[in-house]
């Protein structure tokens, strides 16, 4: 619209442009037919015709975020999606340990035994209700989702020692949980031990906000032993009730979106790819955009390998069919068809590659008058 004038709006209006000039004379703007026109009265004198002036909005095919912005969500559409959990703590205090033991202790029958896991997150099934954990993907990868804008964590379960009390990586965990504003729920861990001070370690966590109940504040605590299986499922009660209090939900009847967890290149299968699936539902063939890569879905396999056709909301998900290696905390989308998703794929990795060669030829320039 810039720089329209009288004698443009009256084309567009098919009015002859002298009782456009009225018009706005009415409006209390002086113009004659070839001054150009604020935005503003165009509008107004587009309403006044019954017509809505709508910018036309050119779309970036290139844009992923755009997908992601929920405001306009459909409430109706909307159900409720297990929660994300991610666990963290200092070296030893006991993550993997709790993972192993979630993980075994909940998976269901036809699956028990000879169960390995094949990706860096899983689901389980307690008292009918999903949760779906990330490994701890250690806290510089958490670090650079967060800086990129991936918040997947729900829930950050924070496991600390109850014989070493709060060490720096316990202090990076909180920071990094309250940074992407994902409630916390505390572990106490490793009670079994003749040394441990669970009281010493609530002590100490309350120098970061993190005050139980029973001490006036509001953050969860759980007294378990990860290695005898002690109160892990008081700790999967409790995760429950904080998601419930979250009132997690997402639309399963849309193209899907969602995060990057870990991709690498397989020497057999190419390009994988785990993703987690943030809204909408996954299918096997979907054509889909993942970072500054593309491709169709060619096959999809669950945490424990096992092929499937379709992945719901929360769900983890490895996918083979993309052209290269994605990127953890990259965002995917799934696309109408396979032409538009290439086309913003190629797109996204143009723009890429354009940033580096911007970023990197100013280095060199820099190095170039260094040395002059
Ligand atoms: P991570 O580095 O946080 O993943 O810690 P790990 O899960 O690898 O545990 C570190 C060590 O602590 C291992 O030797 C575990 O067997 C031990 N450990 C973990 N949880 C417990 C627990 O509840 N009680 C005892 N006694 N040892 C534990
Ligand atoms: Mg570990």
């Amino acid at each position: 619209t810039d720089g329209m004038n009288a004698q443009d709006l009256a084309k567009v209006l098919h009015r002859p442009a002298a009782e456009i000039v009225k018009k706005l004379f009415m409006l209390g703007v002086m113009v004659n037919q070839n001054q150009s026109l604020e935005k503003d009265t165009i509008e107004i004198l587009a309403a006044d015709y019954g017509i809505e002036a709508k910018e036309k909005v050119q779309e970036d095919i290139a844009d992923l975020d755009r997908f992601f912005d929920v405001a306009d969500q459909d409430e109706a559409k909307l159900v409720s999606r297990p929660p994300v959990v991610t666990v963290m703590g200092h070296v030893d205090h006991g993550k993997t340990t709790l993972l192993d033991n979630i993980r075994h202790s909940h998976v269901t029958a036809q699956e028990a035994g000879g169960i390995t896991q094949a990706i860096g997150a899983y689901q389980v099934n307690y008292n009918d209700q999903v949760i779906t954990f990330l490994d701890t993907p250690g806290h510089a990868a958490f670090s650079e989702m967060r800086a990129r804008g991936a918040n997947i964590t729900d829930i950050t379960v924070l496991v600390v020692a109850a014989d070493d009390g709060v060490m720096p990586q316990t202090i990076e965990a909180i920071n990094h949980a309250k940074a992407a504003e994902t409630p916390i729920i505390v572990a106490v861990n490793k009670v079994d031990k003749p040394g441990a001070n669970p009281d010493n370690v609530t002590t100490q966590l309350t120098e970061y906000g993190l005050i139980p109940e029973d001490w006036g504040g509001d953050t969860i605590f759980v007294q378990i032993s990860a290695k005898f299986g002690k109160n892990i499922d008081e700790l999967l009660d409790m995760i429950l009730l904080q998601a419930e209090m979250l009132e997690l939900k997402a639309n399963p009847d849309q193209r899907a979106v969602g995060t990057v967890v870990e991709a690498q290149l397989d020497q057999g299968r190419g390009p994988v790819a785990t993703l987690l699936v943030q809204q909408g539902t996954l299918h096997v063939g979907d054509p889909i955009v993942v970072g500054n890569t593309f491709g169709r879905v060619r096959t999809m396999t669950n945490e424990n390998g096992r092929r499937i056709k379709e992945a719901t909301p929360s769900t983890p998900v490895e996918i083979t069919g993309l052209n290269a290696v994605p990127e953890a905390g990259d965002r995917f989308v799934v696309f109408e068809d396979e032409k538009t998703a290439r086309a913003a794929g190629e797109e996204r990795a143009k723009r890429a590659q354009d940033e580096e060669r911007a970023r990197t030829s100013h280095v060199t320039l820099d190095n170039l008058f260094a040395t002059m």
